[in-house]
């Protein structure tokens, strides 16, 4: 048994279906170091959070332990260097490794150099104040495996990570921030996760208006750990639906919003690229029967508004790519796994967003055969077909299409504010005309 499934996962590996460029979840398949990682996986047991350190090398002390840090190992290879080992996260499907976050004390008046392998972000950000991020410069990010950080002499802590991060109370503080803007925003834990942190899903809808003939609008973010694109995307779609302005009203009166702002919460925690906490890919768990509670969590209210007056007629499942790609982009399903007409109302929306934003343009647009049971987007088409405009959205941690300057995490809460608005279109809601800030491109 153990010799039929290599062979077949040898096969795999030599017609080509290695993950080159580390695509996000449709694309993710067996190399020959997932093959030998799959093998040893079930052999086993996770090595307790070996990600959480803290190290003093040279006088600088290094820690990753804290909410969303990540660094295995850090040692001085010469005078104020030192080589920084990321954390490769092992996992049912392979290791994935890019994420990192960690602070360094001690470090004022001097120049030091990194050795880090950081896995093609080549721009990671810092932070000097723990609060406001921005990206390295050319200067200090010199190659794919060096940072070179010159710090005056009352700057003597800063904190690098692989993109402006949120870790789980930064996320769960944030959306307090923004559902505490309004009577018309309601939080709710509909679970626990797997090392039992509580899982939240935030309700938005105008509540003086009765909810016969309002779309419900389905969002979930951050089902792969490192994926913090998702995150900020998300806040935007938040803040979209819950502002005082013509936009956020119109959208609240004609739409029920449930949004499940953190997916994979242990995996934040943990500082982990991809996996849960078990090294389980929760995107990858709706094939019957399912197991892990995160995803139990969302298919019972999934299952409860499908059932109801107002089912979910629109699903956005929010996630980011390691690829270099000029554009954020939507997987659309394509036939034969969809109909024609279902490809259609995909880009439907994808055409809205584009009329939306001067952010997406489409000009990475992906296509796939739906996976007859891995996905959300699955188990939606598997029962109620064209019925629910289900898409994965993929952000990128490099360049945007305006100028071509480092995409931001504001450019993402912009993408995510424009999502939202993308609906009055794609749902063709009434009453909406001459807003200033509605601009067509
Ligand atoms: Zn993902």
């Amino acid at each position: 048994m153990r010799h039929t499934v290599l062979i077949i996962l040898c096969i795999l590996v030599l017609f080509n279906l290695s993950f080159a460029d580390c695509i996000d979840d449709e694309y993710y398949a067996f190399s020959m170091e997932n093959l030998l990682d799959f093998w040893e996986y079930g052999h086993s047991i996770l090595a307790a959070s070996p990600q959480k350190i803290t190290k003093t090398v040279d006088g600088i002390t290094f820690t990753s332990d804290y909410d969303n840090g990540s660094l295995e190992d850090v040692s001085s290879v010469g005078i104020d260097e030192f080589n920084c080992t990321i954390y490769g996260e092992p996992g049912a499907l392979g290791t994935a490794k890019y994420w990192f976050r960690f602070k360094m004390t001690g470090v004022a008046g001097r120049t030091i150099t990194l050795n880090i392998d950081h896995s093609r972000n080549p721009r990671p950000v810092i932070s000097l104040d723990g609060v406001t991020w921005r990206r390295l410069t050319a200067g200090e990010a010199p190659s794919l495996y060096q940072i070179v950080l010159a710090f005056g002499p009352s700057e003597d802590s800063a904190e690098l990570a692989f993109f402006y991060p949120f870790g789980v109370a930064e996320i769960y503080q944030q959306v307090s921030d923004i559902v505490n803007t309004t009577e018309h925003a309601s939080t709710q834990t509909i679970g626990q996760s797997f090392q039992g942190r509580d899982m939240w899903m935030v309700t938005v809808t105008d509540t003086t208006v009765p909810d016969t003939d309002k779309h419900r609008v389905w969002v979930h973010s951050r089902v792969h750990a490192g994926e913090v694109t998702a995150t900020h995307t998300v806040l935007g779609i938040l803040e979209q639906i819950t502002e005082n302005s013509p936009l956020g009203e119109l959208l609240r009166r004609h739409c029920i919003f449930n949004i499940v702002p953190l997916m994979n919460i242990d995996g934040v925690f943990l500082g982990h690229t991809r996996w849960d906490s078990q090294g389980f890919d929760i995107e990858r768990d709706w094939c019957t029967p399912v197991t892990l509670p995160e995803v139990l969590n969302i298919k019972a209210q999934v299952d409860n508004f499908m059932a109801g007056s107002n089912p979910i007629e629109v699903a956005l499942n929010l996630h980011a790519t390691q690829g270099n790609y000029v554009d954020t982009f939507f997987f659309k399903h394509v036939q034969p796994s969809v109909t024609t007409n279902f490809e259609q109302i995909q880009q439907n929306y994808i055409d809205a967003f584009d009329n939306a934003t001067p952010l997406f343009d489409n000009l990475s647009p992906h296509t796939s055969q739906l996976h007859a049971c891995y996905f959300i987007e699955s188990y939606f088409w598997n029962n109620w077909g064209e019925n629910v405009m289900a898409l994965t959205h993929e952000g990128h941690f490099y360049r945007r299409i305006t100028d071509s300057d480092w995409i931001t995490d504001e450019d993402y809460r912009e993408l995510g504010r424009e999502q939202a608005a993308a609906l009055v279109e794609y749902l063709n809601l009434p009453g909406f005309t001459n807003v200033p800030d509605w601009i067509f491109y």
